[in-house]
């Protein structure tokens, strides 16, 4: 068998990624001399010594890095992925090497670690602040370019992330500029409402969805507390129950109208939009909804009219079509009377998941914030000026591009599936001989094709020997043992050719069901690599299998279109990380409790100056195997009783030993404990529990005066931090 020339090499290239396309400045200079660039085409199997060096700037290329991370994620020295919390004005020491947050996160207590359990999603709340500063200079900035005679002021759609402190973030990073919230349901209403009374007095508070009395009576409390409400009707009938509770409340409403524009976007999220979308409120609707108001005397609180296009919106041009049309709305209320001053542009402003720059797919779009905003500005006053109606105020509703950024999710692949099982050379070629004619015909045509390189013939004489082994096995003439030999030989004369296994499956700590809903429901695709040894060729092609017992929980297309992604081999102890990337919207509400799997623990780092850089200022431990147990309605603390007094009956002695282990998997989270992580039950708690057994009194279904009440919430419990260095 051919020596390969370097370890790192070890297999072939992983087929379609840029090993075959790096730009070969990328490469040190010195690596040329005296020799020939590397090959354009790296289809031959073994490489060359050149081929072999491998750098930080060769992963970024392979995995897109530049294309989908800029300004926020690049790989430093280390080969790890490196955070750039403030974007492109980020200083060199204020880069965050995420391998070391993961490291602080998951390490043990005793080693200065949180010990907290992986799956693990980390928040960088200035990446937030950064995305926020972003869009709204977008705007200000195409403002003041074409001398636009109004503002821009946004709202959150809390609907994309409703996590406590990524609102409250945003409430207060926006005061400045009087940024506020949009909600779609009475509980996301009520949060944004308790958000919003720490943020600026003018921030509007937009209300959005399908509505009933109680839902229109607490957005009139909220302008009753002096909250910029709006209520936005979606559907003609709304507009009823908005007159009929606001003259009970004797509050009188602000009101928008939901257009349904007849500009439609065609990817996956158009279907809001169009003649026949979901929401919103047709020309005759719309017409009927105003002679309504002024009927009643209530034109002056028609004030803002609402659009969305639909999530992603691919281009410019679809987009200056769709608010050209709604400006056009606009003005025309204005003409009819109402007392119009707010423009809402909706969502839709799309993020470049695949890093391609193009608006052809739903995975990509065509433009920056900046000519997003521009295309916004410039379509409003167009239509405004012809129609000498005075410049709205223009809100948007942008969530994807807001928070999609901010966290990223960090698993573990636990295993990946080649096996070492390796037969002896003596009983291999006892188990060949016992194959028959026909095996033994394929067998020598494949190790033939091997010896001339003939990668072909190899594979198509492997196929036809493992086809009539198996049939024989079925028939019971072969046993496990020529099976295992016939599939060890094929595999290691394939490596031998220096080309194994060219797909494998790597196993996740993770549910894609609970983390990556999106990329199960509708193929949504998200940058997914490893955050560290980027400054190694990775020797591997895999697949993604996650923990789930359903053939759907995997992860097989990539960006760029790939059906598997580059990875190292695992090995060596330390585990191997792999970061999920640009899922800050949407996947943490979706995600659902499949096979129990709750959600990942959670960590917000912030930037300090300091030697590490870095600050954990709050870090709370993924829902513990209790807790996605009571959401289907069993009731943990009445489960641990009965198993604990069926352990005491069946082993006296070692009862307590058991109420120990069943305590602390109540108290675990349902993922695997992994290499760089720890089971962390304190002996406190099974000193607890040990304790309790005592109390013969039935156990309170909700309080937690008893003892493993207190133990099993505890674990439920955030922990805070106060600023957590590294
Ligand atoms: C979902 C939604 C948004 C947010 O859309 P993004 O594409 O995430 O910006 C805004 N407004 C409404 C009405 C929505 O339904």
């Amino acid at each position: 068998m051919p020596a390969l020339a370097c370890v790192d090499a070890a297999a072939t290239p992983p087929p379609g990624y840029a090993f075959a396309r790096h730009p070969s400045s990328l490469l040190a200079p010195e690596a040329f001399s005296g020799g020939a660039p590397p090959a354009a085409n790296a289809a031959s199997p073994i490489f060359d010594s050149v081929s072999c060096r491998w750098s930080t700037e060769l992963s970024a290329e392979l995995y897109k890095i530049d294309g989908w991370g800029t300004p926020y994620f690049s790989i430093n020295a280390s080969g790890n992925i490196s955070v750039r919390p403030h974007g492109s004005e980020t200083l060199p020491h204020q880069e965050i090497d995420l391998m070391k947050v993961v490291k602080k996160a998951s390490g043990g207590k005793s080693a200065g670690g949180l010990g907290l359990q992986l799956p693990l999603i980390v928040r960088f709340p200035e990446v937030l602040r950064n995305r926020l500063h972003s869009l709204q200079a977008a705007f200000d900035s195409a403002i003041k370019s074409y001398g636009y005679d109004s503002h821009y002021q946004g709202v959150y759609p809390v609907k994309c992330n409703q996590d406590r402190f990524l609102v409250e973030d945003i409430v207060e990073f926006g005061s400045p500029f009087s940024f506020g919230l949009e909600a779609g349901s009475k509980p996301e209403l009520l949060l944004a409402m308790n958000s919003l009374t720490k943020g600026s007095p003018e921030a509007l508070l937009i209300c959005n969805g399908y509505k009933d009395e109680e839902y229109v009576s607490l957005a009139l409390t909220a302008r009753r507390l002096d909250l910029k409400t709006v209520i936005v009707l979606e559907q003609e009938e709304e507009l009823d129950t908005v007159v009929e509770v606001s003259r009970a409340l004797g509050i009188r409403p602000v009101i928008g109208l939901r257009a349904k524009l007849r500009t439609k976007h065609s990817g996956h999220f158009g279907s809001t939009s169009g003649e026949k979308g979901k929401f919103g409120l047709n020309t005759m609707q719309i017409l009927s909804v105003a002679r309504k108001l002024e009927k009643m005397d209530m034109l002056d609180c028609l004030q803002l009219l609402h659009f969305h296009i639909g999530s992603q919106i691919p281009s410019t041009a679809l987009l200056a079509d769709g608010v050209g049309e709604a400006a056009q709305i606009y003005c025309e209320l204005s003409r009819l009377g109402a007392n119009m001053q707010v423009i809402d542009v909706g969502g839709g402003l799309g993020i470049d998941y695949d890093g391609s720059r193009s608006g052809g797919s739903d995975m990509s779009v065509g433009y920056s914030l900046d000519e997003y905003a521009a295309a916004v500005v410039r379509s409003i006053m167009k239509a405004c000026d012809r129609k000498y109606v005075r410049h709205p105020v223009i809100c948007s509703e942008s969530g994807r591009a807001l928070v999609s950024h901010h966290s990223i999710l960090v698993f573990e692949a636990v295993s990946s599936a080649p096996s070492d099982y390796a037969p002896h050379n003596l009983e291999l070629a006892h188990l060949m001989e016992e194959l028959g004619d026909e095996c033994r015909t394929h067998y020598r045509n494949l190790m033939a094709a091997a010896v001339h390189g003939d990668w072909d013939t190899f594979s198509a004489s492997a196929d036809k020997l493992k086809r009539q082994c198996i049939e024989m096995f079925k028939d019971g003439s072969l046993n496990l043992e020529h099976l295992a030999a016939v599939d060890g030989v094929c595999e290691l004369v394939a490596k031998s050719m220096g080309v194994s296994d060219p797909v494998r499956t790597y196993h996740i700590n993770l549910s894609v069901f609970k983390s990556v809903p999106d990329f199960w429901a509708i193929g949504q695709l998200f940058p997914v690599l490893p955050i560290h040894h980027l400054d190694r060729r990775p020797a591997v092609n895999g697949v993604l299998s996650d923990l789930t017992c359903d053939s759907d929980g995997k992860m097989d297309t990539f960006i760029g279109g790939k059906s598997s992604l580059p990875l190292h081999e695992i090995g060596g102890g330390g585990g191997y990380y792999l970061g999920m990337f640009l899922g800050g919207a949407y996947q943490e509400a979706l995600g659902g409790l499949h096979n129990l799997f709750g959600g990942p623990s959670v960590v917000r780092v912030s930037q300090i100056d300091g030697p590490h850089s870095f600050a954990v200022t709050r870090a709370v431990p993924g829902p513990s195997c209790a807790d996605v147990l009571r959401a289907m309605q069993h009731e943990p603390e009445l489960m641990f009783e009965a198993l604990k007094r069926r352990a005491e009956d069946c082993a006296a002695a070692g009862g307590d030993a058991l109420a120990c282990g069943l305590a602390r998997a109540f108290h675990s989270m349902p993922y695997l404990v992994c290499a760089g992580g720890e089971a962390h039950v304190d002996v406190a708690d099974c000193v607890l529990v040990a304790n309790s057994d005592d109390d013969d009194s039935a156990p309170s279904r909700y309080g937690s005066t008893d003892g493993l009440s207190s133990m099993l919430s505890s674990a439920c419990s955030d922990e805070e931090w106060d600023l957590f260095t590294a």
